[in-house]
């Protein structure tokens, strides 16, 4: 590949993810003849929901910790053909640190390190006329005492272990955070063989009948929750509302949980706490939209019900910056169905503005289909959007930021006797947001302990970078 940029071939749209929004934008874009590099971090097509085992571990089934993988498995065929074809070409394990317009010729600089098989690195450039962000989402960790001994996992983690290694955290598994995510992680640890004593949501799935048009627009969705309700009742997985695990116990690792009841805002009800024995929990609060290369281009973002910050994106899933498209996850957490349907759209958007190619015919139909998605979406995020009382599970030795170990103490602190009052000013006199994970793990929860919003994520580089791949930037790129 070559290494300067005025060396580069340009290719009509790169697309950053391959996940179910990036995969499905690639393919269709390619469907409607455009030229396409897709870069995407992860050695094999698909992002978090159609995540699969590695060859080497040989599953007879992939498919059998999925539902709806026929969606995928038709698109990474098409995908497939394409790459034959010469119209797509797919770098996988190249994670793209920034893009940046080439104030010389309008187009889009695309700059990733490409890891090799021994973990060897090596720089990649994509030049584009146009950029398809489908970058995703992260967990939302809210932390509690006990919250980093080993054997806590992330929700979202335990699914990706399972989908991608086949090993189960621990063998009595407790489930816990909030959002209908945890549904689907307790149904797939259960179906693998584990203990599952408990899901245990923070919010009221009660608040979902104040949305009831939303719902009843969406049969496939009250299918999907239907089918990981049977799966959980099979294998007697208790569902718990309106509680929390406030904090895990254990000297090596997690041997037990406290689970306490949560009034409206999310506060535990004192005397309500009791003791689950476990040895894993796998614990999340909802997914945040994974926005650094968008906020770095200076795109606009908009307040999700769910209290995240998410791209705005206009019908065409045009972001404020002119030339970037975005899909998926990043315009707010919304399943994988919307993604697909979402990055099908921003292919055709794309076309017609690079090419005038005509919208395809169902395109319309697609139209109507992401307006209903998205409304479920809504509805759903707002059902689990955390009370502003989960802070009364913390102690101030509670670690919140455990990159650089900063506790809750330090943290309240520096808002009540050091007139910090958003995230950065926390930052600044703690270094909490400083670690290696660069707030992802904290950011929330800090935010939230200094009574601002979510702060916006602008970073210029969204991943580790050597100085040197720096200093070769050349002066005409901005
Ligand atoms: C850990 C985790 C597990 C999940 N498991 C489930 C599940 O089991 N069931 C379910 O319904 N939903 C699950 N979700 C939700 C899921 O993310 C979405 O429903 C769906 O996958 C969204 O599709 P997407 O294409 O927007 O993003 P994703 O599927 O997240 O795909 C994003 C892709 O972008 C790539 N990427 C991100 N940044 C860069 C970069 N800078 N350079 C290169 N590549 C990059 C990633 O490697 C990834 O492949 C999970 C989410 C998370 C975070």
């Amino acid at each position: 590949m070559p290494t300067s940029p005025s060396d580069l071939a340009v290719v009509d749209l790169a697309v950053v993810g391959a996940g179910p929004a990036g995969l499905a934008g690639a393919v269709a874009a390619a469907d409607l003849g455009l030229g396409v590099t897709v870069l995407d971090a992860g050695e094999r097509p698909g992002g978090q929901f159609y995540r699969h085992p590695a060859p080497g571990l040989r599953a007879a089934r992939p498919e059998a910790l999925h539902h709806d993988w026929e969606a995928f498995a038709t698109r990474a065929s098409r995908l497939e053909a394409h790459c034959r074809a010469g119209r797509v070409t797919h770098l996988a394990a190249h994670h793209v640190w920034t893009v940046v317009r080439d104030a010389a010729t309008g187009e889009w600089l695309l700059h990733a390190v490409a890891s090799g098989p021994g973990g060897e690195e090596a720089p990649a450039m994509v030049r584009a006329r146009a950029v398809l962000l489908a970058t995703g989402a992260y967990e939302r960790q809210l932390p509690f005492p006990g919250w980093t001994l080993p054997g806590v996992v992330g929700a979202g983690g335990a699914q990706a272990m399972l989908k991608s290694g086949l090993v189960l955290p621990g063998r009595r598994v407790v489930v816990a955070g909030s959002g209908p995510l945890l549904l689907a992680v307790a149904a797939s640890l259960a179906a693998a063989g584990a203990t599952v004593p408990a899901v245990v949501e923070a919010s009221a799935y009660t608040s979902y009948a104040r949305e009831l048009p939303a719902l009843v627009r969406n049969p496939g969705k009250l299918g999907e929750g239907a089918l990981y309700g049977g799966g959980l009742l099979r294998h007697r997985v208790r569902l718990l509302t309106r509680h929390a695990v406030t904090a895990a116990h254990g000297t090596d690792r997690v041997e037990a949980v406290t689970v306490s009841r949560l009034d409206r805002d999310w506060r535990p009800v004192a005397g309500s706490e009791r003791r689950m024995p476990c040895d894993a929990l796998a614990v999340g609060h909802g997914l945040v939209p994974q926005l650094e290369l968008a906020t770095g281009l200076g795109c606009a973002t908009r307040r999700a019900p769910d209290g995240t910050l998410a791209l705005d994106l206009d019908p065409a899933q045009r972001t404020s910056v002119p030339g970037i498209w975005a899909a998926g996850e990043t315009g707010g957490i919304g399943g994988a169905q919307l993604a697909l349907t979402e990055g099908e759209l921003a292919a055709s958007a794309i076309a017609y503005e690079l090419h005038g190619t005509p919208r395809p015919r169902r395109a319309a139909a697609l139209v109507r289909r992401r307006a209903r998605l998205r409304r479920f979406a809504d509805a759903m995020a707002a059902a689990h959007l955390p009370g502003d009382g989960w802070t009364g599970w913390l102690d101030d030795a509670t670690l919140v930021c455990r990159c650089e170990e900063v506790p809750a103490g330090r943290i309240r602190e520096a808002v009540a006797d050091l007139g910090a009052h958003d995230a950065r000013s926390v930052k600044l006199l703690t270094r909490a947001g400083m670690g290696w994970c660069q707030g992802r793990m904290c950011g929330p929860a800090v935010a939230c302990l200094a009574g601002g919003g979510p702060a916006e994520d602008r970073r210029p580089l969204s991943c580790p970078v050597e100085l040197g791949r720096l200093a070769q930037l050349p002066p005409s790129v901005s």
